[in-house]
This record gives structure tokens, C-alpha cells and sequence, in this order.
């Protein structure tokens, strides 16, 4: 059928079907041979889940990372695939180049570039093994045609970002920045990262450079040929069209930005923008407050409003879809049920009653049919402040008739208040479920709860990471092909 439907087309045919995004897609997914992929710094295998998700022909023929407990999490999780437990400082060009590359994946440490940090940037001994990797890029005779980093909010800024953007200018590689977090994928979490795209020329990306970093996903190019096609000759640029597809009041005031600000969905737009307001754990509660009224629990007016934009974002899915009972199309009814019986015997995820006590009015307490929850990190449940959500089970009990006037009242009246919401901290499974590991995915026996979420504080969100390697494959071309051709010329051009 396919072939008798091929025979019948002509050239031109062809052609079009081919700048169709999804044929193009497939068509490069099918005819390649599998990609080979090396993932540094590999951790519980995050990178790996979401080369798994994005569908791409590719096998990770090493992973290397230096922590045990991480390892033998991978090693759970992936049993087929050669892992090093190895230091990256003692790697050199002859082992990247003998494994005959096709992509490196990697997440360096983040400690040296994190807010929370010092920020030592590359004088800070945990950058020492990325430092290396920059010396012997150039130096592979071999260079993988894909590169791809996450790092932190922070990166961005460094010196080790700098030295990374010159090596892989001379390697001539070309690439592109983001700033995305997984709300823009409908997940209720925040975790707001730095991500890198590289391409080895003579590919190039098929959309344009920008001199901020990107914030949004750029529009597949069958949408842009939609909106092409909609232009309106007397005005240029596409309004209508553009305007009800993205909603947005706003949507092509952005300087330098049009044609990506064009496509931005809003949800996403605003998702982010109010992720990037949100401040840490100790700004949250102890920074300036002068201006703004204090409701119950501390809080700013700034603050609660930005709970509860987040809130009305319905392109987000609430928080019960994740939840231990809750995802496995049971609803409420399903999740009541798994945590009357986890949870009720005051069972080990239930808040204890001296960190009720110390630290009530500074948690960031979420429900199950909310659209937000904080960025879980790796001291989630060891410290309380600023390191992630944690989740009332009473239902009918506003948060405002159990904090208001707290402060006043003796320590049993306060406590017996605190107990009734009934807090508990999101499980391991749950965080697995936000960060979108698959439903297989799990822990060998000996690995405790304190290390699990350790390891996935450190891990990322693997739907948002399987669009973004989809991008690189498919918005990075070998300029022969039609659509590739009329974009090298402009193409580092910043926009
Ligand atoms: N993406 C990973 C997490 C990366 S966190 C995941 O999904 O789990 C950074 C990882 O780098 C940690 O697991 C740490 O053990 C590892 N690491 C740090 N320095 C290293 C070095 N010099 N050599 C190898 N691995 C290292």
C-alpha cells in the first residue's frame, strides 16, 4: 500500500512529504543505524530513560559514574548496558574515540554553579572532571555528531559554560541554550534547569539562535508552515492565526524574539514565568516582606498569587495522576484507599511531630488536586526548608483556618491543629513518577529511602529531556536536505 502510494507520487510530492516533520522523522529513525551514545556522569540513568522515551534509534554503549549507590541503581535498571565505575578525570581521547560516538549525553555536577552554593564555578574541585572532558573533545579524532547537557540554573553564567561554548565552537559544533522546567511538559513540579543542544556542523539546527536563553520548545516546522501559509501579505507577519493560537496578549512583544514568541504557548509561558519568580526555600519565608501584607503561614500576597496562577493552569495535570494509588486510572478513590492503608498507622512518610512543630508555618504544603509541587533535592525529608513539596491528606481542612492566629496558641492547641491536616512527604515512587521514570523502574532492596531520594534529587525530568533530544534530532540536518539548505545561511544569525 505504502509502496503502490510512492509509486503514484511524483518528485514534487515527495519532496513536500518529506519537509512533513513526523515523515522526516520516521523516515530517519527507520534508515539509521542505531545511534551509539555515551552518558556521563550517568547517575541512576535519567539521560537514559529519556533517550529510551524519545523513541530514537540509540544504544548507550557506556555509562560512567563514580558513585556506587547510583550505580548499582543503574546497573537495576539496566542490566545490558556497560557501565564504568569509573573517575572521568582519568579517561582520555583513545577511550571516547575507540567507542566510535554518535552522541554524548551528560549532566556534570551542579554543586559548583548551584544558587545554594558557593558557586566556586571551575575552581571548585567537583568541576575538575567536566574541565577534562573539555580537553578532550578536541582532541577525539572521532567527534559525535549530538552533544547534550543539563545543568543547573547557575550554568549558564559560569566560567565552565564559557569554556564550554569556545570548546565546542572549535570543535565546530553549533548549538543552543534553554531554560525549561518540567511544567512545560504538564508535569506539577517544579524544577526550572539549563540545557544544552549541540550539533557537529555541517549540521544545523532549523531554528534560529537566540542571544537569551530559549524558554519555550520552538514550533515543530509543520506548524510554521501552518502560520506561514496564514501570513497576512499586507501586514507580514501571521496575527490572527498567531494570536488564537497562542492566546497571548502579548505575543509578539518580545524584542528579538518574534519568531519563537510567535509559537510560545502560554500556559507554558506563564508556567515558567512564574517559576522563575519563584523564589528558594529561605527566600520564600525569611526574605523582605516589608511591602506585603503577612497572611497565615508567612506568606506575601506575591506568593499566593503565584500559587495560584499556577494553579489555574489547567495545561498542567494534577498532582493526584502521580500519587501512589492515585495514577493507576482509580482516581481519588484509589489513592485514599493506598494511603489509609500506607499511611494511617503513622507510618514512616507521615511528618513527625517536632518537625510540625519546628518548622509548620515554613513547609510548602500541596494537595492532591493541585498543579504545583516545589523542586524535590537531594536533602528532601533530611532538612525541611526549601527542599520540596510535602502533601495534606485531610480533605475539607483550609490551610487558613489552621494557621491563622497559630503563633498564640499553646504548643498542644498548635500541635493538634498540625496533626489534622495530616502531612506526609511525596514517596520515592512518586518523585519517580514526577521525574518520569518508567512505571518499571525501581530501587534494589538496600537501597534506603534517604538514599533514593539522595539520587533523585539529583536526577532530572526524563519527559522534558526526551523532547529536548527529539529537537536535536530532528531540528539538527545535514544542510543537503531542501529545508535545511535555506536556513544555513542565517542561521547563527541572533535572534
Ligand atoms: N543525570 C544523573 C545525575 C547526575 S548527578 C541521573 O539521572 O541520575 C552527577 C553525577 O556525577 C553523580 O551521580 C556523581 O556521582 C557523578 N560524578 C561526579 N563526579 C564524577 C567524576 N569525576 N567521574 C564520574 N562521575 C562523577
Amino acid at each position: 500500500m505504502v509502496v503502490l502510494l510512492l509509486f503514484y507520487m511524483d518528485e514534487w510530492d515527495l519532496k513536500t512529504l518529506y519537509t512533513c516533520d513526523a515523515v522526516r522523522a520516521f523516515v530517519r529513525r527507520r534508515a539509521m543505524a542505531p545511534l551509539r551514545v555515551l552518558e556521563l556522569y550517568s547517575g541512576i540513568g535519567g539521560l537514559h530513560c529519556a533517550l529510551r522515551e524519545s523513541g530514537l534509534s540509540a544504544v548507550v554503549v557506556a555509562a560512567i559514574d563514580v558513585n556506587t549507590v547510583a550505580n548499582a541503581v543503574y546497573a537495576h535498571n539496566f542490566p545490558a548496558t556497560s557501565l564504568w565505575a569509573k573517575n572521568i578525570e582519568g579517561l582520555t581521547a583513545h577511550d571516547f574515540d575507540k567507542l566510535h560516538l554518535d552522541m554524548i549525553l551528560m549532566s556534570p555536577p551542579c554543586q559548583p554553579f548551584s544558587r545554594t552554593g558557593l558557586k566556586a564555578d571551575v575552581a571548585d574541585p567537583r568541576s575538575k572532571s567536566f574541565l577534562r572532558f573539555l580537553q578532550i573533545l578536541p582532541r577525539m579524532e572521532h567527534k559525535p555528531a549530538y552533544v547534550f547537557l543539563e545543568n543547573v540554573v547557575g550554568f549558564e553564567s559560569s566560567v565552565a559554560r564559557r569554556d564550554f561554548t569556545r570548546t565546542l565552537e572549535l570543535c565546530r559544533y553549533t548549538f543552543r541554550e534553554f531554560h525549561l522546567s518540567p511544567t512545560t511538559v504538564g508535569v506539577p513540579n517544579s524544577r526550572l534547569r539549563y540545557f544544552l543542544l549541540a550539533l557537529l556542523r555541517p549540521r544545523v539546527f532549523t531554528f534560529p539562535a537566540s542571544s537569551q536563553m530559549l524558554q519555550t520548545f520552538p514550533p515543530s516546522r509543520d506548524d510554521r508552515d501552518l502560520v506561514e501559509s496564514d501570513r497576512d501579505p499586507v501586514a507580514g507577519v501571521g496575527h490572527s492565526s498567531c494570536c488564537e493560537m497562542s492566546n497571548s496578549k502579548n505575543c509578539f512583544d518580545k524584542p528579538g524574539h518574534s519568531e519563537i514568541a510567535v509559537f510560545m504557548e502560554p500556559q507554558n509561558d506563564t508556567a515558567l514565568a512564574l517559576e522563575k519568580q519563584e523564589p528558594t526555600g529561605s527566600e520564600t519565608f525569611n526574605g523582605p516582606r516589608s511591602h506585603s501584607v503577612a497572611l497565615y503561614k508567612r506568606e506575601t500576597q506575591l506568593e499566593l498569587e503565584r500559587k495560584r496562577k499556577q494553579e489555574d493552569n489547567s495545561h498542567v495535570r494534577p498532582l493526584l495522576e502521580f500519587l501512589d494509588g492515585g495514577d493507576r486510572g482509580r482516581g481519588i478513590e484509589g489513592y485514599k484507599e493506598e494511603n489509609t492503608q500506607r499511611y494511617d498507622g503513622g507510618e514512616s512518610l507521615l511528618l513527625p511531630d517536632k518537625v510540625l512543630l519546628r518548622y509548620g508555618d515554613i513547609l510548602d504544603i500541596v494537595r492532591p488536586d493541585n498543579r504545583r509541587s516545589m523542586c524535590f533535592t537531594k536533602a528532601y525529608v533530611h532538612y525541611v526548608e526549601g527542599t520540596g513539596s510535602v502533601l495534606q491528606m485531610a480533605d475539607n481542612i483550609q490551610l487558613q483556618d489552621v494557621f491563622e492566629g497559630i503563633d498564640h496558641l499553646p504548643e498542644e492547641t498548635r500541635m493538634a491543629r498540625l496533626r489534622s491536616l495530616r502531612l506526609r512527604y511525596f514517596s520515592p515512587s512518586e518523585i519517580c513518577r514526577l521525574h518520569g521514570f518508567f512505571p518499571t523502574f525501581g530501587f534494589p532492596n538496600d537501597v534506603t529511602h534517604r538514599q533514593r531520594y539522595r539520587l533523585l534529587g539529583n536526577s532530572l525530568n526524563v519527559h522534558l529531556v526526551a523532547k529536548l533530544l527529539q529537537l536535536l534530532l530532528d531540528h539538527g540536518e545535514e544542510p543537503c536536505s531542501p529545508s535545511a539548505e535555506g536556513t544555513t545561511a542565517g542561521e547563527e544569525k541572533v535572534t
